[in-house]
């Protein structure tokens, strides 16, 4: 092999080409990245960059060291694959020929109808101009009490805005931990000068706010929409790779055209959906971790050495200053176990299976998420009784 493309030039693309270079690939190496920025880290943009701590949260990487021609600017529009293996990868600059391909474009923020002003936060852009919006008094709605809703509402309150945040469910969060969980999030939001607006249906998004569904009306200065993301795929329609909801991959990260693996194609990040063999079912995480660490197992997969990607996802979270942290996959979990009065300030829930931890959440305890974390890993028992205690550590029974 020795024309390999990464297209997509964010965290996963990044840590990709990395990782083929340690890994001791030495033949030409591509990125193709539609952004024009060096590469930088995301996370920052709905924190720290929207704060005004930085304006450029960048990626640590030197990829003209890599040995990496980076085609900045530039998208992938289309993919040709040729019988067997390789292929080309069409591109807003030509065809680019290869014999390995990493797929990682991420993902891209779902907007509400309408023809009003309407802001997302995916990129470094979007966050300098939502950042220049932040001013004392303006009328901020945010549509989504999401994680990322909550890190816009902690800034945009801190600010000295008037915000309310808007969510369809009856809880905040609930798409992600369930409304009951996600209701004990709801008091965050009064205490930090927010107005939380739960059930409400948004129709459109107006010149002067956002029509409701109702036929109600939420004034705004400016709004935000976080109400989630969908994998960047659609420049691989007709290419014959097995694209769902992300491209589809096996443990390995590989991807497959017509049911039968491509051992040339590889796919991480927030735009790839893996067989989870610790899960037994396919995952789409749209975390940093994940992020980080799948590209190193793509990249050995991709030469040669493939080896399954068994990781028990995790990501973290600010929430009107509070630390949450969550590891593992707690989706048909037998029950919740709480961990702590949410009274107190810090506390967790766990979700079990039997004496199996399957998940954690926590809330200023981030020693409970790195000890359950590797009971998660490990899979060994644990005792709900003590798991309840928030006294004793999470460890196995
Ligand atoms: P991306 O970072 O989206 O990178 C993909 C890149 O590919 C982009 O630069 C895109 O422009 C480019 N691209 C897209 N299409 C094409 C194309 N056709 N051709 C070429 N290039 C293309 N995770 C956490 O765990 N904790 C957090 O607190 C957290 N906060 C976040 C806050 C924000 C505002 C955002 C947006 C995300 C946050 N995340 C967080 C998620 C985390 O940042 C992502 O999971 C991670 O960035 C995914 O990396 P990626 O490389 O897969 O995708």
């Amino acid at each position: 092999m020795d024309r390999v493309i990464v297209a997509g030039g964010g965290l996963a693309g990044v840590r990709a080409a990395e990782a083929l270079r340690r890994q001791g690939y030495e033949g030409g190496l591509t990125m193709v990245g539609a952004e024009r920025h060096r590469p930088y880290d995301r996370p920052p943009l709905t924190k720290a960059v929207l704060k005004g701590e930085t304006d450029f949260p960048a990626l640590d990487t030197d990829l003209a060291a890599l040995d990496v021609r980076v085609l900045a600017g530039e998208r992938a529009t289309g993919l040709r694959l040729a019988a067997g293996r390789g292929g080309t990868l069409a591109t807003t600059t030509g065809d680019l020929d290869f014999d390995g391909l990493v797929i990682a474009t991420g993902a891209t923020p779902v907007r509400m109808p309408g023809d009003g002003p309407q802001h997302v936060i995916r990129t470094l852009d979007d966050a300098l101009e939502v950042r220049e919006g932040l001013v004392p008094g303006a009328r901020v709605v945010i549509v989504g009490a999401g994680w990322i809703g909550a890190e816009v509402a902690t800034t945009a309150a801190r600010n000295g805005c008037a915000v309310t945040v808007v969510e369809a469910a009856d809880a905040p969060l609930a798409g992600a931990l369930g409304a009951e969980l996600g209701a004990l999030t709801a008091p965050w939001y009064a205490e930090a000068g927010v107005e939380l607006r739960t059930g409400v249906k948004v129709a459109s998004v107006e010149r002067d706010g956002l029509a409701l569904a109702d036929g109600g009306h939420v004034p705004a200065d400016l709004v935000i929409t976080g109400v989630g993301v969908r994998p960047e795929v659609a420049w691989l329609d007709g290419s014959g790779l097995d694209v769902e909801r992300g491209v589809l991959t096996d443990a390995s990260l590989r991807a497959s055209a017509d049911g039968a693996v491509r051992p040339d194609v590889v796919a991480v990040g927030d735009c790839a959906a893996w067989w989870s063999r610790r899960y037994g079912r396919r995952l789409l995480v749209e975390h940093w971790d994940t992020a980080l660490n799948a590209p190193e197992t793509a990249a050995a997969t991709l030469l040669g050495r493939a080896e399954p990607y068994d990781a028990v996802p995790y990501f973290w979270s600010e929430q009107f200053g509070r630390f949450v942290q969550y590891a593992g996959h707690h989706a048909g979990a037998e029950r919740m176990i709480r961990r702590g009065d949410p009274a107190d300030g810090a506390w967790a829930v766990a979700w079990i299976t039997g004496d199996r931890l399957e998940a954690i959440l926590t809330v200023d305890r981030p020693r409970d998420l790195v000890q359950a974390k590797r009971v998660i890993a490990a899979g060994t028992p644990v005792d709900p009784v003590l798991l309840g205690d928030p006294g004793i550590p999470v460890r196995q029974a």
